[in-house]
């Protein structure tokens, strides 16, 4: 199963991994529009990262700080092994026909392209919105790598995309996606 995809001297990669323990120079938040820090990877990266992430956050976006569905903030990354945490938020699935897949794609575009506007090398993500906001993951997958993929030709410095799948269910969905092509 492929789990590399080259685009000329650049690489999109899966791996199966708890995304705390990784270092990159951006690693990607899976955050809700309150920026409120919850469960699921949002609550890992804050549990690891401790309380300088938060107290960031709050200086750069104030304490009513809104981040709309789609779109993604930038804070400091605390004890994570990185430079920056990237918050982009994903759409809560909704059946299909309310801008989920659209929505997705603009929360993966607006922190690619965050990342490479801070001239990161290395960027890893979650799978947004296949939590707790419950996007069916072979949905998403198609989704995201081709968002990803075309960040990734169009980039100035980012040289290697990861997605950290935190179980192996996932990962096959992943696989099988970039295996079909993007
Ligand atoms: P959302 O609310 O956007 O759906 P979740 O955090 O609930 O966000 O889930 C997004 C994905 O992140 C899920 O596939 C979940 O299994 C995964 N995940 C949870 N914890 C971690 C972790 N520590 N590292 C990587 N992925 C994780």
């Amino acid at each position: 199963m492929a789990s590399e995809l080259k685009i000329g001297e650049r690489v999109l990669a899966l791996v199966k991994g708890d995304i705390t323990q990784i270092p990159a120079d951006v690693i990607v938040n899976a955050a809700n529009e309150g920026l409120t820090g919850g469960g699921g990877v949002d609550g890992a990266i804050h549990r690891a990262g401790g309380p300088a992430i938060m107290g960031d956050l709050q200086r750069r976006y104030g304490k009513r700080r809104q981040c709309p569905t789609g779109s993604a903030v930038v804070s400091e990354a605390g004890d994570l092994p990185a430079k920056w945490v990237i918050h982009a938020v994903g759409p809560r699935w909704r059946g299909g026909n309310f801008l989920e897949a659209d929505l997705l794609w603009s929360a993966y575009r607006s922190a690619f392209h965050m990342a490479d506007q801070l001239e990161a090398r290395t960027v890893t993500f979650p799978a947004i919105s296949t939590g707790i906001y419950g996007y069916p993951a072979d949905k998403a997958a198609p989704v995201i790598l081709s968002a990803l993929k075309e960040g990734l030709e169009g980039a100035e410095f980012v040289e290697r995309v990861t997605i950290v799948l935190f179980t192996g269910g996932p990962l096959a969905i992943f696989e099988e996606a970039l295996e079909a092509g993007v």
